[in-house]
This record gives C-alpha cells, structure tokens and sequence, in this order.
C-alpha cells in the first residue's frame, strides 16, 4: 500500500515512512493512494471475532506486507490484552434506537489508547527493524499525555519526553503521567504554561541540530497510523448491531475530526454507515463549518470537556482532500489561505458531499451538564462530558427513525470528577485497576520555562543510556 499527500506535492511513501513521518513533508497530510474495500461477504465474515483478530483484518490492507499477518497479530493482541473490560469496546442499549459504545477501557480511561496502544508497538518493531531509534516529545494541558505515555512506556527504541505546566494539571492528570514506572518515560514539569511547554516542544523541532541529534519524533493526532487503527471500532461496532445487513448511524463527539474521520474510511471500506452527527462544544468550528461552508478560525474558550477545546481541525483536511476529488493544489490553496486568514469557504458540489454525510450539533457546557442528568437520571449511565455531547448528537442528530445510532463514549465519567459531580451529584470513582494511583510513587523532573535547559535535560537524559 502506497501513500500519497493530501497536498500532492510530496513524494509517495509506504506504511512504514508514513508512519514514523507523521506529516508530509509538503506540508499535507498521507492518505491511501486508493481506498481498501471490503465486499457484503467479506464484512459478514467478520463476524464474532474477538476485537484484537478483527483489528488484524481491517488493518492488514492499510499496512501492506511492512509487517507480516502474525507480527501485526502479535502487536494487537499484545495491544488489547491491556484492556480492562473482555469485549475491549462494550455496546450498552441506551434508547431504543442509540447505543453507547465505551471506548475507555485503555490504561488511561480515553478513547486515544485504542489506536496508540497499537502505534507505540508498530514505532518499536519499524524501529527495531531499522536498528533506529527516536526520542518522542510532546506537551499536554493534561489530557493527552498520559495516553501517548502509556503508549511509548517499555518500548526498547523509543524514549518520550512529556511537558506539562508545573502546577496546572489536576492531580488524576499528573499521576497518570508521572507514576509510570518505566525508565523510558519522563516526565517534566516545566515553570510556565501550557502554551510556554509546546512552544518549547515546537522550538526543539525547528532547532535542526537538535532535532537530527535526538532524532525527534512525535505521535501525533495526524499520524495516519492513528486514524487506522481507530477504523476498527467503527466496524466493531456496525458487526455488533448487524452489519452489513443493517445500516448504522454514529454520533462523534469531536474536535481535531480524527476520530469521525476514521468512521468516513470505515464507510468508504463498505461498512454500510448512513451518516454522521458531530458534536462539539462552545469551540464549534466544525459544528459551524457544516451549517454554513465556511471554516472560520476563532478563539478558544476553555470548557468542561477539554479535549474538545480547539479552533483547528487538522484532520478535516484529508476530508477535504476526498471531497475536492483529491485535487491536491486545491487543498493547499484553501490551507494557505486559512493559514493567513483565519477562514476558508467550500461551496458548490464539493460542500454537497461533506454534508450529505456530516452534521454538527453544538452543546454549552450548561447545556452539558443537563445531558450527563438526564442521562444518569433515565439510565444510571453516568457519562463524561465528552460522551455526553455524543450522545446529545445521537438524540438531536435528527438520524432517520430505524437506523441505529450508536454515539461514541471517548472518556470514562472518572476522568473528569468534578463536572460529573457538579452535574449528576455522583462521585465517579477510578476504575479498581486504577484505584491506587494515589498511592503510586512518582517520577517527576521540574525544569525552567527555557528552551535551552530544555534541550540540555533530554540530550543528557538520552546520552546516559
Ligand atoms: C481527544 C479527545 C476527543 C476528540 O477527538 P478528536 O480525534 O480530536 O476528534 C474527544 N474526547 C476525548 C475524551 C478525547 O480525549
């Protein structure tokens, strides 16, 4: 399998430079060359796999012959052995017609372990195979840190790097992070904000030397890997409640449009998905994007549900990429002119396309709080605010009567105490295998908010090994 830029102009690659590449060098973003299908027959024979084998065969096309069939199965089962529910990706009835899928069994409570448990294990095997190896660094407001921890930790050719600001996390957030065992992660606390800490990790990137020294990577929401492996639960999920004998809806609650988007390459592979409802908060770009044509960039207001709290969705544009019939100077001519100004419009046939398949609907965080009491109230689901934005889209989507809708559940109710609380009056307690993490020791390094104490901490860290 071959992979080309969503922006033309870079040179075609296989799935292993894909995916220790992350962004093309373009500027774009890799999508297939052409899309896998699968036939009626062939989805059927899905059927009553466990989730790791049916994670093998909705892989095994994107990844061509990188890995052999047992290598990828040893790495998904490996993978989703992690898990801590059997099913890996439970479906609950909600309604008659919505159904939740929980997708917070991972180690770190969120729907992004299901696809970096699996990347962090493909990065070693390339690697080892390559006799390489990578330092990945990154920066978190807290919430993504821990998953892209938990995906690198005790994997022999990767070292990761994570910042966060000293002070600025919640304590579950912190100790996510910092009580990982493993010599391979470390995790710094540095005296500044959150914008100080990526900007750091930005100015490391554009330091060459630096860069090249440590060989500098990073795992992304635009790694293509990423978008892969999510593919999976969407047919998961549609084999569960019938496919491909019965159409199915899904209801996304989404920001970077990552997740959705692989619920588009589950449906252009056949899965039989009529279409999708994407819910975000007050930061409402997509959301605003399907009621009108135009993205338009605005600030960005902190929410309740902070993993949806961003202005720019970087994955829209592999959408954009199919919508505009894969015209690739006509993606980077629309990217450039969001990059200066803030706004871009699509209209015409190409706008016809991405809304016969996509709607948004957008929730306050009043407006969410009242679902997650709702829900709790009619159900005894207690749901995380993010989920409980999916599921408003599932109800208010305005999905044809008879289609099932199954709305996504991306982080366990515990990952967010204090809005399920202040919103359903119950304490959502910590799953048991991670019932003591206040007990757990920590590993934490505190640095200054300077680029060049930084550097000097990872390059000596790296070099001691
Ligand atoms: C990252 C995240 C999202 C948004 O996912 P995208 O792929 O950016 O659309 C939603 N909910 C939770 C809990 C997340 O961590």
């Amino acid at each position: 399998m071959k992979y080309v830029s969503t922006r033309g102009k870079a040179p075609v690659l296989g799935f292993e430079d894909v995916l220790l590449s992350g962004l093309a060098r373009d500027g774009g973003l890799y999508v297939p060359e052409t899309w896998p299908t699968f036939t009626e027959d062939e989805i059927r024979s899905l059927r009553g796999l466990s989730y790791a084998e049916l994670a093998v065969r909705v892989m095994t096309p994107f990844i061509g012959d990188a890995l052999t069939e047992d290598e990828l199965r040893a790495i998904c089962t490996d993978a989703y052995a992690q898990f801590g529910h059997p099913a890996v990706a439970p479906l609950k009835q909600l309604d008659g017609n919505v159904w939740l899928m929980e997708l917070f069994h991972g180690p770190t409570l969120a729907f992004k372990d299901y696809a970096l448990q699996v990347v962090g294990r493909l990065f070693d095997h390339v690697l080892k195979k390559r006799g390489e190896r990578v330092t990945i660094v990154g920066a978190t407001s807290g919430d993504t840190g821990s998953a892209a921890i938990e995906a690198c930790r005790d994997r022999d050719a990767i070292d990761i790097f994570i910042l966060f600001p000293n002070g600025r996390v919640s304590e579950v957030q912190r100790r996510q992070m910092t009580t990982i065992p493993s010599a391979n992660v470390h995790c710094v606390a540095v005296d500044g904000t959150f914008d100080d800490c990526q900007d750091a990790v930005k100015d490391m990137f554009n330091h060459a030397d630096f860069r090249d020294a440590m060989r500098l990577s990073a795992v992304n929401s635009i790694n293509w890997a990423r978008i892969m492996a999510q593919v999976v639960y969407y047919f998961w999920a549609g084999l569960a409640i019938g496919s491909p004998d019965r159409t199915v809806a899904f209801a996304v609650p989404t920001g970077n449009f990552g997740n959705v988007f692989a619920g588009w390459v589950a449906r252009r592979m056949g899965l039989p998905i009529d279409r999708f409802v994407i819910g975000s908060n007050r930061n409402d770009i997509l959301t605003r994007f399907f009621e009108t044509g135009e993205m338009r960039k605005d600030g960005v207001e902190p929410t309740i549900s902070p993993s949806m709290d961003i202005q720019i969705s970087s994955n829209f544009e592999r959408l954009l990429f199919e919508v505009l019939d894969r015209d690739g100077a006509a993606v980077e001519t629309m990217m450039g002119r969001f990059r200066q100004s803030g706004t871009y419009a699509l209209d015409g046939e190409p706008l016809a396309r991405a809304r016969a398949l996509f709607s948004g609907v957008r929730l306050s965080d009043a407006e969410t709080a009242e679902v997650i009491r709702s829900v709790h109230a009619r159900t005894g689901e207690l749901l995380d605010p993010h989920s409980a934005i999916g599921v408003d889209a599932a109800l208010r989507g305005g999905i044809a009567p008879g289609i099932p809708v199954i709305a996504l559940a991306t982080a366990h109710p515990a990952k967010f105490p204090a809005a399920v609380k202040d919103a359903s009056g119950v304490h959502p307690d910590l799953p048991p295998r991670l019932g003591d993490l206040f007990a757990r020791p920590e590993r934490i390094t505190v640095q200054p908010n300077d680029v060049g104490a930084l550097e000097r901490f990872v390059r000596q860290t790296v070099e001691a090994k």
